[in-house]
C-alpha cells in the first residue's frame, strides 16, 4: 500500500515536471508548425527537434517521436504539452 502511493506521488511528479518542461520550450518559441502531405497537423518540437503529430484535433491525441513517449506507454510528454500550450490547451 506505502509504496502504491510513493508511485502515485512520483508518477504525478513527473507529469508536472513535464508540463513545466513542454511550458519551458513554448516559451521559447520552439513549437513550429510544420506542412506535411498527411491530413494531421504536425510541429516540430524543442531543441531535438522532435515531431509531434496531432492525431485528433477534437480529443486531443498527439503522437511524438521521441523515446519517452513510446517508453511511458503513449502518456503524453513534454513535448506534446508544448504543443498544447501553443494551442491554448
Ligand atoms: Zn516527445
Amino acid at each position: 500500500m506505502n509504496t502504491l502511493v510513493i508511485n502515485q506521488n512520483q508518477n504525478v511528479e513527473q507529469i508536472n515536471n513535464r508540463i513545466v518542461k513542454g511550458y519551458e520550450i513554448y516559451k521559447s518559441g520552439l513549437v513550429n508548425e510544420v506542412l506535411t502531405d498527411r491530413l494531421e497537423k504536425a510541429y516540430v518540437v524543442g531543441l531535438n527537434k522532435r515531431i509531434v503529430s496531432e492525431i485528433d484535433s477534437v480529443n486531443g491525441i498527439y503522437h511524438c517521436d521521441c523515446p519517452d513517449f513510446e517508453f511511458r506507454d503513449f502518456e503524453a510528454c513534454k513535448h506534446i504539452f508544448a504543443v498544447q500550450f501553443k494551442n491554448g490547451a
